[in-house]
């Protein structure tokens, strides 16, 4: 390391390089199924395939959240052996819930009125972060490599713009982006082929997505923040099995989002809101819209004695068969939730994140074996727009557009009738659009009047401090901040001016706050809260936040979410 006399600036010593055969980003359903399939197809030739999964959190798993009501087809396709192989995956739906959600009341809608692909009844509730852990110890014992606490945090190139591989973020810089004593730098993974299976909203996908215009020919893709807490709920009020949905309040009806409840394991209850990012108004707080929810007659009682055990929030995705981008480009692919595989109306895309990893194994594991390496897995692409992932997003693609044109109450029997449709037709209804993206969507906040939430009452309601000490977060302080604005004027010149910097509202960990001093507003960045969830990128209006990887092992550590 030394100084360049003419800069100043500091350079750094050359990356180790690692070769691999395929290169994984992200260590979820989708990258470990895609690294578990690889190590099968080899192993059923009598070959050898190296594969390294990169992953931020402080382990697999640290950063998983989801409901989770998981459809088996992606385990049983992946490992079909894991009901004897011991995965954490015992509890069956029993009983299925949907509820219209009025101020005080509730209507029970019954489940003839949805078509079979929304039935629960072959499903079972786990933690997916457990599954996702089990997942990572299949992957290792098959010969995987599997690095937690190391992101990946840029692409690398060859000199054709093909993709070659990423690096992983140095260790040991501090805050003023300095390398400090301790400072290790990143090494650089190169493989035949990479595939980023980071989840929604990707920091390398979204730049992937930009660089080789893969959403060209696509919808933009929507997306929602999910908000999750764990309850120990006292024994008498735990019904094993039992699923939950709502729609409604407290949610306005041109406010999409609703809540899940999920009972399984021992007195757990998975209990969540989703609010879909393509919101108006400025003034709404996700947050305290999930805990207001909580206080619902039809929701409280389940949770009264009981107590709470974790939270986390994490956006999902939900512009649906009509937002998927291209899937490859030269030396990569896109797989997950980060490709946008989020099955809408079912609340799940576990299923088509692991399906899509096994199918662009598949794709990779042919390539390889043909002598091929850097060029695209358009064997992937087609394998996804004509297989099972596209039969179970094809028929739902509409439920999305209809609920963000007409409105909750409406959109729910509209998009019904739809999913009906092209369930028993054998020709699909008019595919609809999305329009414009999410961040486009807030609305000044002159228009609007500030909401009145309830104070916590620490019982059944709580405040984010005490949400975020749940979560486990946590990063090394003295690093750059990973929330890149930019322009650091925009937040109070432009935001705070016109939306009442919705920041402060949308982030679930209290990361943005304005601060009055000496009379004037200043716009500070509590980095080290932040929960990985990605709404900022996605919800600024300005689309001046760009959410980088933090150094290695930062964030939540999530248990049992
Ligand atoms: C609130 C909520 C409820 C949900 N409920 C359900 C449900 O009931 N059923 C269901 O099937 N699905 C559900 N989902 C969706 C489900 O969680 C996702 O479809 C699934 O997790 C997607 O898997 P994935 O592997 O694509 O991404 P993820 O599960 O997000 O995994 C991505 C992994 O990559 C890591 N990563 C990201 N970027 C990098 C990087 N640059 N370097 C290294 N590592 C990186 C992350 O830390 C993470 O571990 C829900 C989602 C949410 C948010
Ligand atoms: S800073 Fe952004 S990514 Fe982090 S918790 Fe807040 S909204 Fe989510």
């Amino acid at each position: 390391m030394g100084n360049d006399a003419q800069t100043g600036q500091v350079e750094l010593p050359e990356r180790e390089t690692m070769e691999f055969d395929v290169v994984i980003v992200g260590a979820g359903p989708a990258g470990l199924s895609a690294a578990i399939r690889l190590k099968q197809l080899a192993a059923g030739k009598g070959k050898e395939i190296s594969v390294v999964v990169l992953e931020k959190g402080s382990e697999a798993g640290a950063h998983i959240l989801s409901g989770a009501v998981i459809d088996p087809i992606g385990l049983d396709s992946v490992i079909p052996t894991w009901r004897e192989d011991g995965a954490p995956v015992a509890q069956h739906v029993t009983e299925d819930r949907f509820l219209y959600l009025g101020p005080a009341g509730d209507i029970h809608i019954p489940h003839f009125l949805f078509p079979p692909l929304m039935s629960n009844k072959r499903n079972y509730i786990v933690s997916l972060g457990d599954v996702v852990r089990w997942l990572a110890s299949k992957a290792e014992e098959l010969g995987v490599e599997i690095y937690p606490g190391f992101p990946g945090a840029e692409i690398l190139f060859d000199n054709h713009g093909n993709v070659t591989g990423v690096a992983t973020g140095d260790l040991g810089v501090g805050r003023d982006g300095m390398p400090k004593g301790e400072f290790v730098r990143g090494m650089a993974l190169n493989g035949k082929y990479t595939l980023f299976a980071e989840g929604a909203r990707g920091s390398l996908t979204k730049k992937l997505i930009g660089l080789f215009d893969l959403a060209a020919n696509a919808e933009p893709q929507k997306f929602g923040i999910g908000l999750k807490e764990l309850w120990q709920v006292r024994p008498e009020k735990h019904q094993p099995g039992l699923v939950q949905h709502t729609m409604g309040w407290p949610l306005s009806d041109s406010t999409g989002g609703g809540s899940f409840m999920y009972h399984y394991g021992e007195n757990l209850v998975s209990i969540g809101f989703v609010v879909h990012l393509n919101y108006q108004n400025p003034y709404l707080h996700p947050f305290k819209e999930f805990q207001r929810f909580k206080t619902h007659p039809a929701i409280a009682p389940y949770l009264e004695g009981g107590k709470r055990i974790g939270y986390g929030a994490r956006a999902l995705t939900e512009g649906g068969w009509q937002s998927i981008p291209k899937l490859t480009f030269p030396g990569g692919a896109l797989l997950g939730c980060g490709a946008g595989f989020m099955n809408v109306p079912r609340i799940k895309g576990s299923h088509n994140a692991m399906l899509s990893g096994k199918l662009a194994a598949e794709a990779a594991f042919e390539a390889i074996e043909a002598g091929r390496a850097g060029d695209e897995l358009t064997a992937y692409e087609e394998a996804v727009r004509t297989g099972p992932i596209a039969h179970d997003l094809k028929r739902v693609r509409n439920a999305k557009p209809i609920l963000s044109r007409f409105g909750t109450a409406l959109g729910t029997a509209l998009s019904g009738m739809d999913m009906w449709l092209n369930t028993i037709s054998t020709k699909l209804s008019p595919t609809l659009k999305h329009g414009k993206p999410d961040y486009a969507a807030l609305k000044p906040a002159s228009g609007f009047k500030p909401i009145d939430y309830p104070k916590p009452d620490g019982k059944l309601t709580f405040d984010i401090p005490s949400s975020l000490f749940l979560s486990g977060t946590n990063h090394e302080e003295d690093q750059p901040v990973h929330l890149v604005l930019a322009n650091p004027a925009v937040p109070l010149r432009d935001n705070l001016a016109v939306y009442a910097e919705p920041a402060q509202r949308y982030c679930p960990a209290m990361v943005y706050e304005v601060i009055e001093e000496g009379g004037a507003p200043r716009f500070q960045i509590n980095a080290q809260n932040c929960l990985h969830c990605k709404t900022c990128d996605i919800k600024d209006p300005a689309q001046n936040i760009n959410w980088t990887v933090p150094e290695g092992g930062g964030g939540p550590n999530y248990s049992g979410m």
